[in-house]
């Protein structure tokens, strides 16, 4: 038997060691925690999308009643921007979490079903998306796409 080990590659920053380009990203994704719809879990979390045509699409949770019903703000974001811009390609997405009166102090991450629909873009487009998950503290970017996140996924390019 033999042991092999997955590397995960992510780059840590700053948010003012980021450029201008991540940060209007990052401040989209914060700001469409205003938007969420979390009267059960009260944990609001936003997302954005930068594409190809320079648009950046941003959205937020939404839940339900029925929970399965709701969606998570990677999930609206990433549906939106296609069902908006359906030529475009989505480049750099951002995900940033509001709750008990400020952000998260550690990044936030997409939760499984999610990383499983940027994958279905990444496919899209044949390039990856590159995932930026906002903290307080320290802000997590994964330059080679949602594959960081989620090793040993089916891919076609
Ligand atoms: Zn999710």
């Amino acid at each position: 038997m033999e042991h092999k080990n997955i590397v995960t590659k992510i780059e840590v920053y700053s948010y003012n060691e980021l450029t201008e380009e991540d940060k209007k990203v990052v401040d989209a994704a914060k700001k469409a925690t205003t938007t969420s719809y979390t009267p059960y879990s009260h944990f609001n979390v936003g997302a954005a999308v930068l594409l190809d045509n320079g648009e950046i699409v941003a959205g937020s949770n939404q839940e339900n009643a029925a929970f399965p019903s709701g969606t998570c703000a990677e999930r609206t974001t990433v549906f939106y921007a296609h069902a908006r811009y359906p030529e475009a390609k989505m480049l750099t997405l951002a995900i940033a979490a509001y709750a008990d009166g400020h952000f998260q102090a550690k990044p936030i991450s997409p939760c499984g079903a999610c990383r499983q629909a940027i994958l279905e873009y990444e496919n899209l487009a044949k390039q990856p998306i590159r995932i930026i998950l906002y903290g307080e503290d320290e802000i997590y970017v994964c330059p080679d796409g949602i594959s960081s996140l989620l090793p040993f996924c089916f891919t076609e390019f």
